[in-house]
């Protein structure tokens, strides 16, 4: 939905005058800069990079806070990004003055909701180069859209004996659905192997790609390694012998420029709480002519997954502030994060991949995952300590558990020497 301003109620209750549009760049100046307001990132903190950080971090409320009387370092990004306050002020306006249910009604508000409801999948296949608007559909988030096209797409084309390929470095949403869809149709699940750097190994992918081979369904970015999946040519590869491919894009879209037409991914699909936007909200994206033959997934009033309101203000923050210039940003960070983690005694990474996005995974041999966590929680530092829901990958790594930082637009050099600082006591603490 387009962002809108405040309904004037000047004329009386019932009498709507044209909303003025929300102003969405730049004016979240009510919160003071520097010490005080947004945890200072002066100095050495900024990143030599084309994007004002700095002014950036005054768009997320959050970042003002201190834990443990510490600034609040945040690089849980992986997991869930932190909201602007675009997102955050259009939320609560739309239920202030605009909530009504979607292709129902036939009042003001719902038809006003609707209309806005269809301009954010517009909003969404222009943001991801989608051919038609038609080819974007709404769910709850990434799970719940590999759990449709398993049931619709996989319940329809699958038969015993058919194959599906996935690969070892999956979350458990890009392997849960396929073990169950394998299970109800006697189909068999194949995965592709990696090396101990986080890599596919391409040669074994080709080898198992096969006439049995109904679909192969791959992330884009590991959630665990940060690793950057050669997507494109995987498709290719898969397509020429004319196999269908999913590509989780959760770790993705918020960091690179995803085009699904130069991918020729059959099924793309994300979730808006990795990307600034609010949790409960997910986008399938499927080639027209493979949704056209998936029956719909569940049974109901319109028939797909859909939340009762959308907003798609998260992508105009991303597009105002440039996917090029973020990805520059956390490349920085996660270079400079990287050099730093290797010179922490005893610390050893955990995935070296040659194409990285901004995350980077560690442990130290001795000191287990949550204990490495907590003394990182108590300087201020929110990241995530555990198997990432990567299960498998742990297994073929040799670990039961990383710690993993990953880095969002609003993340500073000197976020990175707060972590590693707090990192170097490890050792002292546990040794
Ligand atoms: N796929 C990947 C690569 C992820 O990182 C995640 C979440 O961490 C998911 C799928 C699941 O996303 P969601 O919980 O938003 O459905």
């Amino acid at each position: 939905m387009k962002a809108r301003g405040k309904m004037a109620h000047s004329k009386g209750e019932n009498e709507l005058t044209p909303p003025a549009p929300l102003r969405i760049r730049g004016e979240f100046s009510r919160y003071p800069r520097g010490v005080g307001g947004v945890n200072d990132v002066s100095g050495s903190a900024l990143c030599p990079s084309s994007l004002d950080v700095k002014r950036l971090r005054q768009d997320f409320p959050i970042l003002r806070q201190k834990i443990y009387g510490k600034p609040l370092v945040y690089l849980d990004n992986a997991a869930t990004t932190q909201k602007p306050l675009w997102v955050i002020d259009v939320l609560n306006q739309y239920y202030s003055d605009e909530n009504a249910n979607i292709h129902r009604g036939i009042h003001f508000l719902s038809e006003r909701a609707t209309q806005d409801y269809e301009a954010a999948r517009g909003k969404v296949q222009r943001f991801i180069h989608a051919k038609e608007v038609c080819e974007i559909v709404f769910v709850r988030g990434t799970t719940e859209a590999i759990n449709l096209v398993a049931q619709s797409f996989g319940r329809t084309f699958l038969k015993a004996g058919d194959e599906i390929l996935i690969s070892a470095m999956e979350h458990h949403s890009n392997i849960v659905p396929w073990q169950m869809l394998c299970e109800q149709m006697g189909a068999k699940l194949r995965v592709i192997p990696i090396n101990k750097k986080g890599e596919l190994l391409l040669e074994e992918y080709e080898r198992l790609l096969n006439a049995r081979t109904k679909l192969v369904s791959i992330v884009h970015v590991s959630n665990a390694l940060g690793t950057v999946n050669p997507v494109q040519k995987m498709i290719q590869m898969a397509h020429a012998k004319g196999i269908p491919v999913l590509v989780d894009g959760a770790q993705a879209v918020a960091h690179l420029k995803v085009d699904v037409q130069v991918l020729d991914a059959d099924f793309y699909v994300f979730s808006g709480h990795k990307i600034y936007g609010p949790t409960g909200i997910g986008v399938l994206y499927g080639k027209k002519e493979r949704l056209e033959k998936m029956p719909p997934y569940q049974g109901g009033g319109d028939m797909i997954s859909r939340v009762t309101f959308e907003k798609t203000l998260y992508l105009d923050y991303i597009r105002s502030v440039g996917l090029e210039a973020i990805a520059v940003h956390e490349k920085d960070l996660v270079t400079y994060g990287v050099k730093l983690l290797l010179s922490v005694p005893t610390l050893r990474l955990v995935g070296e991949p040659s194409d990285r996005a901004g995350i980077v995974s560690f442990v130290f041999d001795l000191v287990h995952a949550h204990d490495v966590g907590t003394v990182l929680d108590r300087a201020g530092v929110a990241l995530r300590a555990g198997h990432h829901c990567t299960m498998p990958l742990m297994d073929f790594l040799g670990v039961p558990a990383t710690v993993r930082a990953s880095f969002a637009l609003y993340n500073t050099r000197s976020e990175i020497d707060v972590m590693v600082e707090a990192l170097g006591h490890v050792t002292e603490i546990f040794g």
